[in-house]
């Protein structure tokens, strides 16, 4: 394998400036990272980052070609013979726990690139950053403490088991949360001794590339993490259908997670799927007001509803419904909108497309009440993708806006009778993603958490994915397989047993 190596990117050294710059294009972001080194794509060709804050270029990316997938996988191949391969579980913690102190050095300039790529407001894009420290944390503390098991089988048996890596893994990542999908899917994959190759989105790629040239400084061996940005139709594609791949981790839309399943089935090849959802907070007249409203709302505008665990639908018990409805539209009216670095509540969406899909269900919400709007600020009427976050009441729980994941500032607030009826409304789309139940009554909050469909539930709060401990992903449509604590650790290896004949 012929491989050019360029000079580092200078992504994760790049100095945040005082007046907060909003273009990159001076920085040779159009890079592959194979084999422990810069490389320019095969087809010499580059794709456009737009900076959604103002619909201008912000930077230039490589588009990978499939050779350079193919070399990809065959350099973490090789990566697992090799360096990587040799590394003990403590020595491979330890490299993970580096790059998480990494990280935490360079979080200014991270959470400023996160900022200006996915046009999320700077703080939520901080905070993204603290997430990604403590994946790497979490699974290098972890990567020695997870152990097999023996088993009491006949008395002229031992029988044990091993947790063994998986070899190649593969992660498509989307654009929304770059940092923190990278960090959940890479940390446990690399705890476990499997080697890495990642495919970020074509419309958010910069904090991908800083994250590889941290691995490197942490002293990652070459070929354990590559980086190949570029198209899902054709770098995409070439890893979900690569024979020499172990396992693909996806998260994105449910069209594209079918794709990649059908792919990946072809080779017979394991994947975890995360694919969005609708997910409900259920308020009985019994909750906390006061604890709820805030966590009912942000939970479905942070970043701009553009989360895979945005709560989309707010379901409230009749007798408090007016309140809550009164209570929600307060805090809507005084929602801000504004450039991502300006720092306000929300930043835009991702894209003219995004923008364009959401327009298409506010139009459907012609017959729903508007309840309440945010408002635009000033550096908005630019050509950035800026939309306000919209509050809508039905008593239609079947209407497509209340089925359907919209990805965006729209929440659709539904009253319920009963706690009978409270569960069938939850559980009446195709997905179970995220669900949380607001009341006092201990016996209800078990009941309620056990009857909703979902792969994860919070009573009397919503973390929106929340919980870098706490296993997290999907049922039904909105995907398979855990993600986050120990359970990703299992995920990401497989189990050999061995019996011991010794009579
Ligand atoms: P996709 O699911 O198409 O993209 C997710 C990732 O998959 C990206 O890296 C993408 O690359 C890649 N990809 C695309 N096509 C293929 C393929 N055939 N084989 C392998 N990889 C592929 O999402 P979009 O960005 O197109 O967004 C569309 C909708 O998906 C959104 O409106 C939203 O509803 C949903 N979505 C859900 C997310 C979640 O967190 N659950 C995250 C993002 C989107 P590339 O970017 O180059 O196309």
């Amino acid at each position: 394998m012929q491989l050019r190596q360029s000079q580092n990117l200078g992504l994760k050294d790049w100095e945040v400036k005082a007046n907060m710059v909003n273009e990159l294009v001076w920085f040779p972001t159009n890079k592959c990272l194979i084999d422990g080194a810069w490389v320019d794509s095969e087809l010499n060709n580059e794709i456009e980052l737009i900076n959604p804050s103002n619909g201008r270029l912000l930077s230039r990316i490589a588009r990978a070609s499939k050779n350079d997938v193919k070399n990809a996988i065959s350099a973490a191949s090789v990566a697992l013979e090799k360096t990587w391969g040799e590394k003990t579980a403590l020595e491979r913690g330890r490299i993970l726990l580096k790059m998480s102190q990494l990280v935490i050095k360079y979080s200014k300039n991270l959470a400023h690139l996160e900022s200006l790529d996915v046009g999320k407001p700077l703080s939520q894009a901080k905070n993204d950053v603290i997430a990604l420290a403590r994946y790497l944390e979490f699974y290098g503390g972890a990567a020695d403490k997870i152990h097999g098991m023996t088993i009491p089988f006949q008395n002229d048996f031992s029988v044990s088991c091993l947790r063994e890596r998986l070899g190649v893994t593969a992660h498509i990542i989307p654009w929304n949360y770059p940092m923190q999908i990278i960090g959940r899917s890479i940390s446990a994959s690399l705890a476990m001794g499997n080697a890495c190759v990642v495919k970020p989105s074509e419309e958010a790629c910069l904090t991908a590339l800083a994250f590889g040239e941290i691995a490197t400084e942490a002293g990652l061996p070459a070929g354990a993490l590559n980086i190949i940005p570029g198209f899902g139709f054709e770098a995409g594609q070439a890893l979900a259908a690569s024979k020499k791949v172990n396992h693909i981790s996806f998260t994105g839309s449910l069209l594209t997670g079918i794709s990649v399943q059908t792919a990946a089935a072809q080779n017979v090849v394991p994947t975890t799927l995360e694919l969005g959802g609708k997910s409900p907070q259920i308020v009985f007249d019994d909750a906390n007001l006061k604890r709820a409203i805030p966590f009912l709302v942000n939970a479905g505008i942070q970043n701009s509803g553009q989360t895979c665990s945005a709560s989309s639908r707010i379901l409230v018990h009749e007798t408090i419904y007016r309140d809550v409805v009164e209570k929600m539209s307060g805090m809507y009216k005084n929602l801000r909108v504004a450039p991502a670095i300006e720092d306000y509540d929300l930043g835009p969406v991702i894209s003219r497309r995004q923008m364009d899909i959401i327009t298409s269900y506010q139009n459907k919400c012609s017959d729903l009440k508007l309840l309440a709007e945010g408002s635009l600020m000033e550096g908005t009427n630019n050509q950035g993708y800026y939309m306000s976050p919209k509050l809508f009441e039905t008593e239609n729980y079947r209407h497509s806006v209340a089925q359907e994941e919209i990805f965006g500032p729209i929440q659709i607030i539904i009253p319920f009778k009963n706690e009978q009826e409270a569960i069938k409304i939850a559980n009446s789309t195709d997905y179970g993603l995220v669900a949380s139940v607001w009341t006092e009554n201990g016996s209800r909050q078990l009941r309620v958490a056990k009857a909703v469909k979902a792969g994860q539930i919070f009573v009397n709060n919503y973390g929106a994915g929340g919980g870098v401990e706490l296993p997290f992903g999907g049922i039904g449509r909105s995907g398979h397989g855990r993600e986050k604590g120990f359970e990703s650790l299992y995920s990401f290896s497989q189990l050999k047993t061995i019996a011991n004949f010794h009579g």
